[in-house]
């Protein structure tokens, strides 16, 4: 199952475009070196010995900057009712197809108690978008009944006021990721009902800074209609909203949805129409590793997504230079209910068997698991 040689894997820059090499020296030196062209220049390396040698540039940054190993957060998917309708995701509102779920309050805590037991050290709570004052006080019941545990507490909950972000602060929870999915408004309006809006988003990202949380962002890589300029200014993005954490991913269709044909076309994925899975997955890994080199010392995390279009595809993500792993705790009686596109992994593996493959699986790469560690992000630590 190990392919002879994967991206990263020597930690040793290779001989490549001069041009190339020369922004990946300067992209080394310190964050933020290149401008958002050479971050356009390094995203177009679409394969050969360039790529391997961006992949390898990526891990010596990240062995630097964040160290070689893995921070573990519990994924629990406590919910997929959700009030908004994104035209990519398969929990939208309108898709009629779904078996609607929310986990209860013992069974969250349940989750939270296994991630501590197994030594996890940190928990990430998602779900759809609800706002209102009976969900606020239900999360903030849950985080206080957590909160002995000694969890890093990770919400993923969508956007909500500046004072419910306060509240959930408050009541124990750190980070908070809410993904900007594409730093161009007019493409976000295109992939988006009209009630959504980018504005906003932004405008959340700014409150969670002021509530004092490490803040996550991200985007869909490989989106219909996004360009490689898009995806260059995405990360661009990230520096300028001084993103702690990123959680992105490629995106891949989901059949129930507005976006589900696969042959919508991406210009920022080059190959023939519909794209494969390699295509999308390469461009995720391109997207990690161009932005651990432009942020160096930020949380990245190893999409889901990435495992969802190659078995081995978390793994290739940390030799790309992400640097967190989330794997899913939640009950295998709901995950089929929460699938935001096709082919998600694990459907029918317990949390404990997922723990014991991905040991293994991350051993095999020659990096270590941070057991019980918050494993907070260094460039929070920093800016502190
Ligand atoms: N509802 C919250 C929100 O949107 O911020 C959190 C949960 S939402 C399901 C988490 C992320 O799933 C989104 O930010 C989006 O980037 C990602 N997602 C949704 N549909 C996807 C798709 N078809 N392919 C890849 N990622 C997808
Ligand atoms: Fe809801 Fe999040 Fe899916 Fe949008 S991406 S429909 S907010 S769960």
């Amino acid at each position: 199952m190990r392919p002879a040689a994967w991206p990263g894997e020597s930690g040793e820059l290779r001989a490549m475009d001069p041009a190339r090499d020369a922004i990946l020296k300067k992209a080394a030196v310190k964050p933020r070196n290149i401008s958002e062209n050479e971050v356009k220049s390094l995203l177009s390396i679409d394969g050969g010995e360039d790529l391997d040698a961006l992949f390898s540039a990526a891990y010596a940054v990240k062995a630097l900057a964040v160290g070689k190993s893995v921070a573990f957060r519990g994924l629990v998917e406590a919910g997929n009712v959700c009030a908004k309708d994104c035209l990519y995701c398969g929990i939208r509102k309108s898709n009629g197809k779904v078996a609607r779920y929310s986990m209860t309050a013992d069974e969250i805590v349940a989750c939270a108690e296994f991630a501590a037991r197994e030594g996890y050290g940190s928990l990430v709570i998602q779900s759809g978008e609800i706002e209102g004052e009976a969900h606020t006080r239900f999360i903030e019941d849950v985080l206080g009944r957590i909160h002995h545990l000694g969890l890093g507490v990770t919400l993923s909950l969508g956007e909500q006021t500046e004072e419910v972000y306060a509240r959930w602060k408050a009541a124990g929870a750190a980070r908070y990721l809410l993904r900007i999915e594409t730093s161009n408004p007019e493409l976000y309006a295109r992939l988006h009902p009209a009630s959504h809006s980018w504005e906003r988003r932004v405008e959340c990202l700014r409150a969670l800074r002021r509530c004092g949380y490490q803040v996550g962002t991200g985007v869909m890589a490989g989106l219909p209609g996004q360009t490689l300029t898009d995806l260059a200014r995405d990360i661009v993005f990230f520096g300028e909203i001084d993103a702690d954490m990123i959680g992105m991913g490629p995106f891949i269709p989901h059949e129930d949805t507005p976006l589900g044909n696969p042959s919508l076309p991406s210009p920022a994925l080059t190959s023939a129409a519909p794209p494969s899975k390699e295509d999308r997955l390469l461009l995720g890994l391109r997207m990690i590793a161009v932005t651990r080199l432009y942020l160096h010392d930020v949380n990245i995390a190893a999409a889901t997504a990435l495992q969802a279009l190659a078995d081995d595809g978390r793994e290739r993500g940390l030799l790309a230079g992400a640097n967190v792993i989330m794997p899913n705790i939640t009950d295998v009686k709901y995950r089929r209910s929460y699938q935001l596109y096709e082919g998600k992994p694990c459907l029918d593996e317990e949390a404990a068997q997922c723990r014991a493959c991905l040991r293994m699986r991350i051993a095999a790469i020659g990096e270590t698991i941070a057991f019980g560690r918050h494993g907070d992000s260094p460039h929070f630590r920093n800016r502190q």
